[in-house]
């Protein structure tokens, strides 16, 4: 009898988790259904999403308020939806510069209004569930696209203290909610790992701490198992590309204390995804997760999940960099020496953050075998060389407009001198770097490391490579773009 009673449980342990990827690979393959094709890119505004929100209040199937107003006195909306007893809470954005849930909320807005066939799974969902966004909790941030707030508080340092508008906001609709489920909803580095695989951590999960000694009561063990639930979901569409966050208890968070005060917390922070600067696929990937944890809360498959598989995820690790270049041979004070260097590209904001540009660094070399790079490349039996200046001095930008660049690399140089007056940009989207004469340094320096890297690679002394602002561009084959080079 007692097996019979376990396989029964058994049976539909596996047929609500089989429903779960069922939907979840329904939402993937049909993802273009829903997604809002109005947010585009990460660096949308709040003025960019008021119509949005205006239209879903139109709709009429969400519930629209405005639970407050930031600093510098933009709207902050609670939208909700389902009569269900259970209620879940998301908010996103509370750091400015990290969008990617907030995108994914308005494709799950459509998603309810959408005629898919998936009427049973949303009647699972809106039954048993009452679901509340807050959506861009810092839009002062976004504005700029910047982590604070106007005050330059960090929101998520000022649960307790309660300095800024914003998380008076999020704390005061928490209390007043009480939430079972709370969506703590990020963006982290680009450049996570999954432990110390060669993979990007795509998503990564975490049920805060409660306390120093990362205890776990029933409230968190309930965020673990979703997790779990969640995880083994993703895994099937990116795997090996699931991480957890670093567990260590931040008493100043929002996500710990509502942990702590009783509400299961799921931290998610978007990271990278090879070629997906946009993060327009990852944002698809949240969209996916919010589903499946509505439909896993919904239907309590989560309960069956054991805390084993969220033990098992791999941790975030650091093993990653923009671009690696391996095995090239550099000489040293007439040594030669072997070394792979490792790239980052910094993005900077321009425009009043409506553009951005990189700045790139050499930020380590040697043997970088135990890291890998989304842009990884053997240069085994080739030599590296810093690109010099070409002499002669432009009067206009539409004169170096016109230059062959093939050319000005094959001879080993990566940057022009401008010597007229620049327009004040400090980048280009020419493949060249321009140095102003009026504030140009006698470059003596021939430091690897900390440099901006402008390189140029050979074999059997003819140029193959050069690499302007650490973007390669192939000399004797088409590979490779310079998203942009410095002006400086
Ligand atoms: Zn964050």
């Amino acid at each position: 009898m007692i097996k019979k009673i376990f396989l029964i449980i058994t049976i539909g342990l596996e047929i609500t988790m089989a429903q779960n990827i069922d939907l979840a690979q329904n939402l993937y393959s049909n993802y273009e259904i829903y997604r809002e094709n109005k947010l585009t890119h990460r660096r949308f505004k709040h003025t960019d999403i008021l119509p949005l929100i205006n239209e879903v209040r139109r709709r009429g199937i969400f519930s629209v308020e405005k639970a407050g107003q930031s600093v510098e006195g933009r709207d902050i909306y609670l939208l909700s939806i389902g009569s269900g007893k259970s209620k879940v809470f998301l908010w996103s954005q509370m750091h400015g510069d990290e969008p990617t849930a907030t995108m994914a909320m308005f494709d799950v807005f459509n998603f309810f209004h959408t005629n898919d066939g998936l009427d049973d799974i949303k009647k699972t969902i809106l039954d048993n569930l009452t679901i509340y966004f807050m959506p861009m909790v810092n839009p002062d941030g976004a504005e700029v696209y910047q982590r604070r707030t106007n005050y330059e508080i960090d929101i998520n340092r000022d649960v307790n203290r309660q300095q800024t508008p914003e998380g008076v906001i999020l704390r005061k609709t928490f209390e007043s909610l009480k939430p079972e489920f709370g969506f703590n909803l990020h963006d982290q580095s680009t450049r996570y790992s999954v432990g110390n695989t060669f993979k990007s951590a795509a998503i990564s999960f975490l049920a805060p701490s409660l306390d120093h000694e990362r205890s776990v009561d029933s409230v968190r063990e309930n965020s673990m198992k979703l997790i779990g639930e969640l995880y083994r979901t993703l895994n099937h569409f990116v795997p090996g590309h699931i991480a957890k966050y670093g567990d260590d208890y931040e008493p100043r968070a929002f996500g710990d204390n509502f942990q702590k005060w009783g509400t299961s917390t799921v931290l998610i922070e978007t990271g990278g995804w090879k070629g997906d600067t946009e993060k327009q696929f990852l944002r698809k990937l949240n969209f996916i997760t919010f589903i499946s944890a509505f439909y896993g809360i919904a239907s309590k498959a989560y309960k069956h999940e054991s805390t084993k598989l969220y033990d098992q995820i791999p941790k975030n690790e650091e093993y990653i960099f923009d671009l690696i270049l391996r095995n090239l041979k550099y000489k040293k004070d007439d040594k030669e020496i072997l070394i792979d260097v490792g790239i980052n590209r910094t993005e900077n904001n321009y425009n009043g953050a409506k553009e951005f540009y990189y700045t790139s660094s050499i930020d380590d070399l040697g043997d970088l075998s135990v890291f890998f790079g989304y842009e990884d490349i053997d240069l085994d039996g080739y030599e590296l060389y810093h690109g010099k200046t070409y002499p002669n001095q432009f009067s206009s930008i539409n004169e170096i407009n016109k230059l062959d660049f093939t050319k000005l690399y094959k001879e080993g140089y990566t940057s022009v001198i401008l010597n007229s007056k620049s327009d004040g940009k400090p980048f280009t989207d020419l493949p060249i770097n321009i140095q102003l004469k009026n504030q140009r340094k006698n470059n003596s320096n021939q430091k690897l490391l900390g440099s901006n890297p402008n390189l140029i690679i050979k074999k059997n002394g003819e140029v193959h490579f050069a690499v302007i602002n650490g973007f390669v561009i192939g000399v004797k084959s088409p590979l490779g773009k310079v998203f942009n080079a410095l002006v400086h």
